[in-house]
């Protein structure tokens, strides 16, 4: 099974998804595929005056150092952070990820959320999951056999969003946290701007969705309801191997 996992900026699919991606490479030899749509330049708000560059060289080696540690590939496309675009540059660059992963799960953000930027990359996730399996769209590789299932992660503090498939990754927890904590940068910036770092935030987000779900730490999903992006599983988890 082939998964690609994106996000807006550097540290959201971890974030979101983390614990599931750990769950996917530990009981079914997932190959993962980890893409962030900005440089997440953005993100030094506790060094403020770090010129920008440095900070998006900061949260690509902490992005990376996470993708490694998992055994995932890591891609980024370089848009601006805060001013991500649904642009058909973006469109055509993240459908020849998808094809080029062999994909046949995507997580993506959701439609609604806090940030344009995750807006943007909900919309370009749904746009490039049909277009990699249109034979009509000639690229550099492959059209895949077959439109990937695609499933929406949790919007941030779970916001205005009813998932209905939880994922139990108690098992996995610690191990999230671990490697989340990679995000020094982030887990600084979120105590400075917050208060909390996002290690709590995970305790929070994930126990209040185990809460919901008769276990200790969940991660919730929805899938995309919408064809030909919605496959029917053998469990009501999440698409499994066959
Ligand atoms: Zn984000």
């Amino acid at each position: 099974m082939n998964i690609v996992a994106i996000g807006a900026h550097q540290d959201d699919i971890e974030v979101s998804c983390l614990g599931t991606l750990i769950l996917y490479r530990e009981l079914h030899d997932a190959s993962i595929t980890h893409v962030t749509i900005s440089t997440g330049e953005l993100g030094g708000q506790a060094h403020p005056d770090l010129p920008l560059s440095e900070i998006a060289a900061i949260r690509s080696s902490e992005a990376q150092a996470v993708a490694g540690a998992l055994g995932a590939r890591y891609v980024c496309l370089d848009q601006p952070d805060m001013y991500v675009r649904d642009t058909d540059l973006a469109r055509d660059r993240l459908t020849e990820v998808l094809r080029e992963a062999r994909a046949d799960l995507v997580l993506a953000p959701p439609p609604v959320d806090y940030h344009l930027d995750h807006v943007a990359v909900s919309q370009l996730a749904f746009h490039a999951t049909l277009a990699a399996s249109h034979r009509s769209l000639a690229r550099g590789r492959q059209p895949l056999p077959r439109t990937p299932a695609l499933y929406y992660v949790d919007t941030v503090a779970g916001l205005g969003w009813e998932p209905s498939v939880y994922v139990d990754i108690t098992p996995v927890f610690a191990r999230k946290c671990e490697l989340l904590a990679l995000h020094s940068s982030q887990m600084e910036a979120t105590r400075e701007v917050g208060g909390w770092d996002l290690v709590r935030y995970v305790e929070i987000e994930n126990g209040f969705r185990g809460l919901q779900s008769g276990v200790a730490y969940a991660e919730a999903f929805t899938p995309a309801r919408a064809w030909p992006r919605l496959h029917a599983g053998p469990t009501d988890a999440l698409v499994m191997p066959r």
